[in-house]
């Protein structure tokens, strides 16, 4: 349920508003519009009657329920106000969000060595990538497969972050890792196969880094959401969500089917920015150009991508990932629509 305050209620009426209704066992939330602010309620809300929360204020304007079953997640919840995820890195705030420009990260699937990282994270920089990418644990299908560096794997972002500036994105798999992982990330990756791993999303919603929420393979939207609900209610209000693909019948040409249509209806249930990852959508580097440029014609917030310094030697997704030169000129294609839609970091960086 939602509380919705007429513009310009003093502050000291909304505190008590909230501090009436924590008193009816209810956990009120301030959500500050640009015209307005909105107390968002849960709790056992269903038994309760709209009508008598209108009667504690002559300042409140209406009170609605949300309807879906992602409360915190939903647009309802905010009153229709999309949310921002602002990411501290050295070179300064990264800004997740509608109305902001929108954010690439890039980097290799996994981090191999020092020389690898560092010259992957340069390039990317260069060409005009805001964050690093690169996996230190990886999700691996077989057990015979690389299984990242680990904890090696964290020294070397740490390196690449201070040699660049760059803020670093990466996968946590196990909650035992979470707290090594968070010195060095500035955002924690929830993976595909983790998406519904219940006590790692309450895990990541007790601690204050963003989350990048991938979605699971064969995760429903509702399912999506409900896993952003678990970090959300857990008190973690930075979640951005990823597409990644999904599984579909057909994976002859692509290795998953990277589902865009998912951009203009999260953009109509949630509030959370929304990420479009073309590499593990489609597998395959020549198709992840025309993807990334349909994600952000759809209006994504931001874009992840595999780069590779040598990707025919990668030890995990070499065939879907671009070499630094291929995502440079990317990059150029990208800022002709980006700047169309007024959602481009203008002056460009440096061509590479
Ligand atoms: C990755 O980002 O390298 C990764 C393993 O992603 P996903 O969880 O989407 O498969
Ligand atoms: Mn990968």
């Amino acid at each position: 349920m939602i509380v919705v305050m007429k513009v310009g209620t003093p502050e000291e009426e909304i505190t008590r508003v909230s501090e009436e209704l924590a008193g009816w066992g209810l956990t009120p939330e301030k959500i500050v519009g640009k015209h307005k602010v909105v107390i968002g309620l849960v709790g056992e809300t269903a038994t309760l009657n709209p009508e008598h929360i209108q009667e504690i204020s002559p300042w409140i304007e209406s009170v609605l329920r949300v309807e879906k079953p992602f409360k915190r997640a939903s647009l309802e919840f905010r009153h229709g106000q999309p949310s921002e995820v602002v990411v501290p890195t050295p070179n300064g705030d990264v800004v997740f969000g509608m109305g902001h420009p929108v954010v690439v990260v890039a980097g290799p699937c996994s981090v191999e060595n020092e020389e690898m990282i560092i010259e992957t994270a340069k390039k990317v920089k260069q060409a005009g990538a805001k964050l690093l990418r690169g996996g230190a644990y990886k999700p691996r299908t077989s057990p015979y497969s690389f299984q990242g560096h680990g904890e090696s794997a964290l020294e070397l972002l740490a390196a690449a972050k201070e040699a660049t500036g760059l803020g670093v994105v990466t996968e946590v798999m196990d909650a035992a890792d979470l707290d090594k992982i968070a010195e060095v990330a500035d955002i924690l990756q929830i993976g595909a196969r983790n998406m519904q791993n219940f006590s790692l999303l309450k895990k990541v919603g007790r601690q204050p880094k963003p989350v990048l929420l991938k979605r699971g393979m064969s995760a429903t939207i509702t399912e999506w959401l409900m896993a952003a609900e678990y970090i959300l209610a857990a008190g973690n209000p930075n979640v951005i969500l990823c597409e990644r693909g999904i599984r579909a019948f057909d994976s002859e040409y692509v290795r998953n089917v990277l589902d865009l249509s998912v951009i203009p209806v999260l953009r109509s249930i949630t509030h959370l920015p929304i990420m479009i990852d073309p590499s593990h959508g489609t597998g395959k580097a020549e198709f992840v150009p025309s993807m990334a440029m349909a994600a952000v014609a759809a209006g994504t917030d931001s874009l992840m991508i595999e780069v590779h310094p040598n990707p025919s030697k990668a030890l995990s997704d070499g065939p879907q990932s671009l070499t630094p030169q291929a995502f440079s000129e990317l990059m150029q294609q990208l800022a002709v629509i980006g700047k169309t839609l007024n959602r481009w970091e203008t002056p460009q960086p440096a061509y590479l």
